[in-house]
């Protein structure tokens, strides 16, 4: 569903976010009467969002409307930014920083670690 006067919902803020003016849900998200705020915000100025993709804010700003810091990935990938992990190109990091690359991977069923903050973890309780 698209909508028309979205943007008379929205102020911008110093850091370029347009902050959703709307109620808001327990999770710190707009609301508006069919989606999310933001979905709505992407729906309506960027395009319909692909089949199995969720809308993620670059920005981290969970109320916030700017089409530019949207972005539709994979829930997959919207579980891991979720985590606290970024993308570079196709590069993913861990919240440490920690280049997560095949060997760095691990993998408990659908579940994903990064291995040296596992065994980070692992020195720690040792101790
Ligand atoms: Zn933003
Ligand atoms: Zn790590």
């Amino acid at each position: 569903m698209r909508y028309s006067n979205l943007d008379s919902w929205v102020e911008p803020d110093a850091n370029d976010c347009w902050i959703w003016l709307g109620p808001l849900n327990e999770d710190g998200y707009g609301v508006t009467s069919y989606n999310t705020a933001h979905v709505a915000a992407y729906i309506t100025w960027v395009g319909p969002i692909p089949p199995g993709m969720e809308v993620h804010h670059k920005c981290e700003v969970r109320n916030c409307l700017n089409p530019d810091h949207l972005e539709a990935v994979t829930h997959q990938d919207n579980t891991r930014y979720s985590r606290g992990w970024t993308k570079k190109g196709d590069v993913w990091f861990c919240k440490f920083k920690h280049e997560m690359t095949f060997e760095n991977t691990r993998w408990k069923g659908r579940f994903v670690e990064c291995r040296e903050c596992h065994n980070e973890r692992k020195r720690q309780s040792r101790r």
